[in-house]
């Protein structure tokens, strides 16, 4: 296991757009996750589908084959940094400097420990599926992974032992933005 240095969990920069009360939020709403870890020295930073159940709001779930180099170097103790991150919209000010990105974002520290009993695997990929494609039954809309294909799919559950969240929300704030006479046009394209 790999000693990381203390993490540092207190947003510095904008701190009034520090969210952490949506943590939970934002994590159940995301999509892909940003997985970063070190191997000798060398940072990864890798994209990941994953599950996160707000019932258990400190742990979120990575799943791949057994010879993915993410995985296995997560399940031999590598600290983590999951990032997930939704851009709601693109802001565009008056003045250069003012033109930004409405998002939600989290960052998650944490340990992964790998999951092996068949049946929670199959619970967990259920949820994860209805997460993604609410609706969606397993035995209904598809048939559920055999053993042999919980056998050959590794599932690790990443304890967060902390995480911030930020958020920026609304319209530009640059010092013409609220001057319909200035020079230029100003607002929010959605996405
Ligand atoms: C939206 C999204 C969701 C995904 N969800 C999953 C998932 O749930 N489970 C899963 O196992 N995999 C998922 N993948 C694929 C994942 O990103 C890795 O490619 C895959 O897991 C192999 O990982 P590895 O650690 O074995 O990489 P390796 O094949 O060992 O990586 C070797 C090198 O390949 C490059 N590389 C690896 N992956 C990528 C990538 N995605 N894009 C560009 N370069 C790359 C990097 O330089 C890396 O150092 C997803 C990818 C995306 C984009």
């Amino acid at each position: 296991m790999d000693t990381a240095t203390p993490v540092n969990a207190t947003i510095r920069q904008h701190p009034e757009r520090a969210a952490s009360a949506e943590a939970g939020d934002f994590l159940a709403a995301g999509t892909v996750a940003h997985v970063g870890f070190q191997v000798d020295g060398q940072p990864y930073v890798i994209p990941f589908s994953y599950q996160y159940d707000s019932s258990a709001p400190d742990r979120l779930y990575l799943h791949g084959g057994h010879s993915s180099h993410t995985l296995r170097a997560l399940a031999a103790g590598a600290a983590v940094c999951v990032t997930v991150t939704m851009v709601d919209g693109l802001v565009y000010s008056r003045t250069a400097l003012n033109h930004s990105m409405n998002y939600r974002s989290v960052v998650c520290f944490g340990r992964a420990q790998p999951i092996e009993d068949p049946e929670q695997k199959q619970a967990v990929f259920a949820r994860m599926i209805e997460r993604y494609f609410p609706g969606r039954t397993a035995g209904e809309h598809y048939a559920p992974a055999t053993e042999a294909q919980l056998r050959a799919t590794a599932l690790l559950a990443v304890t967060i032992e902390s995480m911030t969240a930020k958020a920026r929300r609304g319209a530009p704030t640059g010092p013409l933005d609220g001057e319909p006479e200035a020079l230029g046009t100003c607002g929010v394209v959605p996405l």
